[in-house]
């Protein structure tokens, strides 16, 4: 049968001894032996957190090795002009 939510086909069974337990529903895979977790929609929810804004920035040209070059992205410009001459 097929996965509703991930559309993938394979030797699935409802799993019984699960809903007995939660009283909820899930898929159970028999060639893998164990419940069925739908692989697409967890590459999904992978590339939400990395496509997620990222607050601060890193200067190129500070000490790496310094919290300092941490920026925020608003003030990146400001910082690129007064801390290192305008280089950018
Ligand atoms: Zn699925
Ligand atoms: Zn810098």
């Amino acid at each position: 049968m097929i996965c509703k939510k991930c559309g993938l086909d394979g030797h699935f069974t409802w799993d019984n001894q699960h809903f007995e337990n939660t009283g909820q529903w899930r898929l159970f895979d028999l060639n893998m032996e164990r419940p069925h977790n739908c692989p697409g929609m967890k590459v999904e929810e992978a590339s939400l957190e990395t496509t997620a804004p990222r607050p601060l920035v890193k200067c190129p040209q500070c000490d790496p090795l310094k919290d300092s070059s941490w920026i925020k992205r608003e003030k990146f410009q400001d910082h690129i002009k007064t801390a290192h001459f305008g280089f950018w």
